[in-house]
């Protein structure tokens, strides 16, 4: 199963990300940790992004592209979570995908406003001490997702599966099992006529 898991910072992606992966048994490719990863390394794409994160600001288009292709090239499913996050970015997503014939089958948008997403932030810099989760670096954050991801979220509306980010991660969780299971059921039963669906790890995965 490819499942794209769209949400402002503090909507809790990466929480629900990690239990679809256990469940689904499909890795949970974040760009957040990949980048984090870099940095703790201290490899040459580490010292490149450094100071992007920790101003909150993007790393460039064709960089996150090349990242994505590299990662992404031998799985058969995946969570992909924090990427994209631009228009250019979701056009090479979804350009990469065709090229493969293997397109997303469900994006999931967790949805929360800036008020709680703030909080959830705060707490977690208390918790985790994550540099870029000082409030004037999560304003910048949150200013970058509303004018460059929500654009991300409108081009994906017609498959996407909205869910309320403000439950309890256990209500999210099983909301989020509610729309992988609407999709795993139109993939069981195909159109009458229609060839059955060849490909046998587009149901199971
Ligand atoms: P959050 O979603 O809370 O911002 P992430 O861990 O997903 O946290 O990302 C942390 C930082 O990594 C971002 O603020 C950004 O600097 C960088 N980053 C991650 N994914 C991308 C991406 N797809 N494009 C550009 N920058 C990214």
């Amino acid at each position: 199963m490819r499942i794209l898991i769209l949400g402002p910072q503090g909507s809790g992606k990466g929480t629900q990300a990690k239990r679809i992966a256990a469940v689904y048994d499909v890795p949970h490719v974040a760009t957040g940790d990949i980048l984090r990863g870099a940095i703790a390394e201290g490899s040459e794409l580490g010292r490149r992004v450094e100071p992007i994160l920790e101003r909150g600001d993007l790393v460039p288009d064709d960089l996150m592209v090349d990242l994505i292709r590299e990662r992404l090239a031998d799985e058969h499913g995946f969570v992909l979570d924090g990427f994209p996050r631009t228009v250019p970015q979701a056009e090479a997503l979804d350009a990469m995908l065709e090229e493969i014939g293997k397109p997303l089958d469900v994006v999931l948008l967790l949805e929360v406003s800036d008020d709680i997403a703030l909080e959830r932030l705060l707490e977690r810099r208390a918790e985790e001490g994550r540099r870029d989760d000082a409030p004037d670096v999560i304003r910048n954050r949150l200013r970058l997702y509303h004018g460059l991801t929500e654009p991300v979220v409108a081009r994906y509306h017609p498959m996407l599966h909205a869910v309320d980010g403000e439950l309890t991660v256990g209500e999210v969780f099983a909301a989020v099992e509610e729309a992988l299971g609407q999709v795993a059921v139109v993939r069981l039963q195909p159109e009458p006529g229609s060839s059955l669906d060849s490909d046998p790890e587009r149901v199971t995965r």
